[in-house]
């Protein structure tokens, strides 16, 4: 698999959990991420080097997000995601009239940020659509298709999301903390067995001709997928 040149990610954000959430998952996705805890340090980074997408808390110290997302978007198009625990229509409002490209209401669960991200960088820079492959299974993110072989299967939105997720980290151990962060959020309860379940419709779909497994799990840890 062909590994596209990776997107550098300026994240502003004082909370310290969040800031150290999205900085290790935005790294394990092969961003090359670097934060600001505040917002003059963190205009001071995107004037410096400027990165090709910035995450920006709304609630800052020193300078709030929406006066950086001022002062950002004078200097440059760079898109802005803003990050806030506010949801009213006013807020979000003077949100995009500030300049933000984007705008995502705490909590939320990180593939939704990943998804929100990717798009902006297609808007961006217009990028063909991805085709992951690993073995003989094919999944299309532009038209969110998947195949074994030449055979189509039909996928939810829950069950693309995951099998997106193993084909961005094939022949990688992914525990089921990392797969309830990415494709139910970190707010999600934990005593579920709500991956077991879609693990199993994955393999019924990917398995519906007999084909050999790919989603293999390794007990007590979580899933991988790989050919043997
Ligand atoms: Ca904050």
């Amino acid at each position: 698999m062909i590994q596209a040149m990776s997107n550098r990610v300026l994240v502003i954000e004082d909370e310290d959990r969040i800031r150290q959430f999205l900085q290790r998952g935005l790294a394990y996705e092969n961003y090359r991420v670097e934060v600001a805890a505040d917002g003059p340090t963190g205009l001071a980074l995107a004037r410096e080097n400027p990165p090709d997408i910035i995450i920006l808390d709304w609630m800052l110290p020193g300078m709030d997000g929406l006066e950086v997302c001022r002062r950002l978007r004078a200097a440059g198009p760079v898109p802005i995601l803003m990050l806030t625990a506010k949801d009213a229509v006013g807020d979000r409002v003077v949100g995009l009239d500030a300049g933000a490209d984007d705008y995502l209401v705490k909590p939320f669960a990180f593939d939704e940020l990943l998804a929100r991200m990717r798009a902006l960088l297609r808007r961006a820079a217009p990028a063909s659509p991805e085709v992951l492959k690993f073995s003989d299974l094919t999944l299309d993110t532009g038209t969110r298709q998947a195949f074994r072989a030449e055979r189509p299967i039909e996928l939810t939105a829950k069950e693309y999301e995951l099998l997106e997720l193993f084909m961005r980290h094939p022949r990688q151990v992914l525990t089921r903390e990392v797969i309830f962060d990415r494709v139910w959020g970190y707010d999600f309860g934990g005593e579920s067995n709500i991956i077991e379940v879609y693990v199993r419709y994955l393999r019924q779909k990917t398995e519906a001709a007999g084909e050999t497994r790919l989603v293999h799990t390794v007990r007590g840890v979580g899933y991988v997928l790989r050919d043997e």
